[in-house]
């Protein structure tokens, strides 16, 4: 019985108290990704397991050890999706957007799922803001990719983040690369991990990734990838490094980031905060040109990051940012009496059709106990209907922080509120503007607005 009123674990449930926080970085991330030409797309919650096999790569963790995967009813294989590129990937090549003006730029709010352990930081359903730019080789795309990410940091007021990026170069140059990781790591191989072994043998780079302390520790001084760019891939990389310069985006060059996922080839970048213990990582991203082909379809050369939502939600509240105000009560109307309640459920709609923010009592409760909600949920103002308003069709608005009333009419009781909200909004807006000196003069202002 116990099972059924617990969240499964590495599960988060969003409580309406926080949703607020979601809900305002969520939109500005897709307001801002709307400036750089990113439309949303939305794909499956589950796909083929074969997509994330090719897509996401046999040799890492996320395939081998992460992947939510299991039989329909008709014994298809099919995987939760532990990231979005690779059923954004598919569905560009499935709906042949590559017939489109290229580079198509796409972006999403997605839940993944990774079987991992839950930890801060770490969930098996987690969410990611991600960004894709699929069909373009040049690296003022990586560049631009880079500035969006650091846009939305900058406009959450994220601080001490730092961008790391890195080349891991093209399938070309990575052969010798591999080489020379097969024999450092094969002289350690009494010490690596079972799994490293195995990397060892289908794809050592990913050991670079294992975060078993002593696999890391003898990574340290493995062999680092730039050493082994070819002229394209570091002149690409060179470039990107100008781009971002001439943006004055402040980078540092970490040859040890390799990314998690088999896809990444070229640029590949990371933003780290060391606030929030291990899992510092709250973006990663880089460009996958080889993902098309690997997926059956032609060579699109595209790139992408996510955000991890989660990750940076524990940022902000360690950095304690300020979200926008949570959604308000500008009023509400308490009633006593059956006629009362009727009138005050017509005042509310009224109202809420005014486009003001109204409740009225939806719980058959006393006056008393009406009033200790209204207070509770922080109505800005109350009205009580009873007996005497709907003789005299007047009633009292009383302003809670103030304690100030203003008797208004029942009947034009939207209408005459509505307008009080928006004097007082206006008598805010001036006092701002007079406090700046500016000497604008508001109600010109306005009428030119309304
Ligand atoms: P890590 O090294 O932390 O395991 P990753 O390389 O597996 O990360 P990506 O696949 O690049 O992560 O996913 C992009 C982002 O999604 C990460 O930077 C992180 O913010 C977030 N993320 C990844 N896995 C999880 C998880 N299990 N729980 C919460 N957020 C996650
Ligand atoms: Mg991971």
């Amino acid at each position: 019985m116990a099972l059924i009123t617990k969240a499964i674990k590495g599960t988060q449930d969003v409580l309406p108290s926080f949703s607020h926080e979601n809900r305002f970085i969520e939109e500005s991330m897709l307001d801002i990704a709307s400036k750089y030409g990113y439309s949303e797309m939305r794909t499956p919650v589950f796909e083929h397991t074969e997509l994330f096999q090719r897509g996401v790569g046999g040799t890492t963790d996320v395939v081998q050890k992460e992947m939510y995967t299991f039989e329909d009813k008709s014994g298809r294989s099919i995987t939760l999706r532990p990231e979005g590129t690779a059923g954004a990937m598919r569905a560009f090549l499935e709906h042949g957007l590559f017939n489109e003006p290229l580079p198509q730029k796409v972006c999403y709010i997605t839940s993944c799922y990774r079987y991992e352990k839950p930890q801060a930081g770490r969930l098996r359903e987690f969410h990611q803001f991600g960004v894709e730019c699929l069909g373009t080789p040049s690296p003022a795309a990586d560049a631009e990719i880079i500035a969006l990410a650091d846009e939305i940091f900058s406009f959450l007021d994220i601080e001490n983040l730092e961008l790391q990026i890195n080349s891991i170069g093209c399938p070309e140059c990575r052969k010798d690369y591999h080489k020379a990781l097969y024999e450092y790591f094969s002289g350690h191989k009494g010490e690596l991990c079972e799994t490293c072994l195995e990397r060892l043998e289908k794809n050592p780079m990913r050991i670079l990734d294992c975060k078993s302390p002593v696999c890391s520790e003898i990574a340290k001084n493995a062999p680092v990838v730039t050493d082994f760019l070819c002229d394209e891939c570091r002149t690409h990389f060179e470039s990107v490094k100008k781009y971002l310069d001439a943006m004055e985006i402040r980078y540092t060059v970490n040859p040890t980031i390799v990314r998690g996922l088999d896809y990444y080839t070229r640029t590949v970048f990371e933003f780290v905060s060391n606030e929030i213990g291990a899992q510092g990582t709250v973006c990663g991203g880089g460009r996958y040109d080889g993902l098309a082909e690997e997926l059956g379809g032609q060579h699109v050369p595209s790139l992408g990051f996510a955000i991890g939502l989660e990750r940076l939600l524990l940022l902000m509240h360690a950095q304690e940012t300020d979200f926008p105000e949570q959604m308000k009560c500008n009023i509400f109307i308490a009633s006593m009496g059956d006629d009362a309640y009727i009138a005050a459920a017509k005042a509310a709609n009224d109202l809420r059709l005014s486009g003001i923010f109204a409740q009225f009592d939806v719980a058959g409760r006393s006056l008393k106990a009406q009033m200790k909600y209204a207070g509770k949920i922080g109505a800005e103002f109350t009205a009580v209907i009873g007996e005497d308003e709907l003789k005299n069709g007047r009633i009292n608005v009383k302003e809670m922080a103030t304690g100030d009333t203003t008797e208004m009419s029942l009947e034009n009781f939207a209408e005459e509120f509505s307008e009080r909200i928006m004097n007082d909004t206006k008598s805010a807006l001036k006092d701002l503007f007079s406090s700046d000196g500016e000497g604008l003069n508001i109600n010109n202002l306005f009428d030119g607005l309304f």
